[in-house]
């Protein structure tokens, strides 16, 4: 009997109809023999919604906030109305929609009145979305007669650090829980629907897993459960070549080790939430991302062993945009041991991420690329921090770059890799401003203008014929 952990994202259950096909779905997969526990995302931009409105509430517009908690109400509703033929059904799901709907509202007035939205707050607002969208699910699946049962990830038994908003689980505990709590479900043939995104601390307090936390959560409880795959239901056919709206011959990567899907999905693909495949990759538990409009695409298959065949050595491209490039100059860092440390120390401190790093051998300059919204105060924290020392001589910035990123395993101690991807920029005319390869070779990642980013992404999509 196979154990599968399936996810649904917000817009595989973004209408009632849809929710009828995903419950379709996994009563398909019930009589071919499943065992299932089912994950569930928020419905389609209610996170962004609830974003919005909590703070509008810490503004004190009461009037948006009354508008945004109006708009989610009828999404839920019709959704309802749309998915559940059953009248008790339809009615039990929309009684527990509106005590539901009254405490959010609740928590909004909380807020509105302190003018304070604390992070603990704030997640407790956002779980509000999986909590209903998971129950509109367990309800469509209890009209088609299946026995299901619903859990938050607080009562599956999901323990996380008390860093809200991007709360991590505690994996002991938390895999001890669930197995106690679930398990015995699945030999009973009951289908747990559990929601995505949510866990608790051990005090009980509401966390969130970060974005795109769903995915997390049936990877933590794949583990738990020692399920046999994890099938991740979203809207594209799987991880492309690169993106299509670039490069329209993109194609879809059938297969690929967790190693390079970790890569890509960080170098934005955003696929998935970038811890989400740790759990998965610990237990070895393959994990398949599927189009839930497209029943026919096997979707791509991410696995433990890395196959490399002589043809694929470039798996995928993607292109990260937004970005801002700095260099960190002086002849005082020649030969000093300790600047990048410096350098790096005073952005961590500062709570800015740096993306991608290089050096060169002289030591005379070290630049590195990090978000273009953190630039001049990136820039004037090291001004301030290190001019006056002399231990460097200059900061200069670019803010009009962006990073190409190159991914696959055969890359690996494949000599030329590198040449021919260069050659192929350069052949379009594209001035490369920074290389970086990390040492596992699974990478390469280069830095152009931002206006010749695409032209690079299609350059190297052809040479290797992708
Ligand atoms: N609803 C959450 C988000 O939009 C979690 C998820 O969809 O996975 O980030
Ligand atoms: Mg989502």
């Amino acid at each position: 009997m196979k154990r599968v952990i399936m996810k649904f994202g917000g817009t595989s259950v973004g209408s009632g109809e849809h929710i009828r096909h995903v419950a379709d779905l996994i009563n398909n997969h019930l009589g071919k023999g499943y065992q299932m526990v089912v994950v569930v995302s928020a419905l389609k931009g209610v996170t962004d919604a609830l974003i919005e409105a909590s703070e509008e509430a810490r503004s004190g517009n009461r009037d948006h906030v009354h508008k945004l908690l109006q708009k989610t109400t009828e999404k839920h509703v019709a959704a309802t109305e749309n998915a559940i033929k059953n009248k008790s059904i339809r009615k039990e799901v929309e009684q527990t929609l509106e005590t539901t709907l009254d405490e959010l509202e609740k928590v909004f007035t909380g807020i509105i009145y302190l003018g304070e939205l604390t992070p603990k707050s704030k997640d407790y607002v956002l779980s509000f979305g999986e909590r209903m969208s998971t129950l509109i699910v367990w309800g469509t699946l209890r009209d088609l007669g299946l026995s299901v049962q619903y859990f938050t990830g607080k009562d599956a038994g999901i323990v996380t650090d008390s860093n809200f908003g991007e709360a991590r689980p505690m994996m002991k505990v938390t895999a001890h829980q669930i197995k106690q709590k679930i398990e015995p479900l699945l030999e009973k043939r009951i289908i747990p629907v559990v929601t995505g995104y949510i866990g608790a601390t051990q005090d009980g307090e509401i966390t969130t897993l970060g974005r795109g936390g769903s995915d997390y959560t049936a990877t933590i409880i794949a583990a738990a459960l020692e399920a046999d795959e994890v099938w991740v239901w979203t809207d594209v056919d799987g991880l492309m070549t690169s993106d299509p709206k670039i490069v329209p011959s993109a194609k879809v990567i059938p297969e690929l080790s967790f190693q390079e899907a970790i890569e890509m999905a960080i170098f934005g693909a955003k696929a998935m939430h970038p811890r989400a495949l740790e759990p998965a990759m610990e237990k070895e538990i393959p994990v398949r991302i599927r189009n839930t409009f497209n029943l026919q695409n096997p979707g791509t298959l991410i696995v433990m062993e890395q196959k490399i065949k002589p043809k694929d050595v470039v798996k995928g491209i993607t292109l990260i945009k937004n970005l801002a490039l700095v260099n960190v100059s002086g002849a005082g860092m020649v030969g000093t041991p300790g600047t990048a440390a410096k350098i790096f120390d005073i952005l961590g401190k500062n709570n800015i991420n740096v993306l991608m790093i290089s050096q060169s051998a002289s030591e005379a300059n070290i630049s590195f690329i990090l978000q273009r919204e953190v630039l001049e105060r990136a820039v004037s924290t090291l001004e301030i921090a290190l001019l006056a020392s002399g231990l460097i001589h200059e900061v200069t910035a670019e803010d009009d770059v962006c990073v190409v990123a190159v991914v696959g395993a055969g890359m690996k101690g494949t000599p030329g890799v590198a040449a021919r991807m260069f050659g192929a920029v350069a052949r379009r005319g594209v001035n490369m401003r920074m290389i970086a390869q990390g040492s596992s070779e699974l990478n390469i990642s280069f830095v152009v203008k931002e206006t010749d980013g695409e032209k690079a992404v299609l350059a190297i999509h052809e040479e290797f014929k992708l």
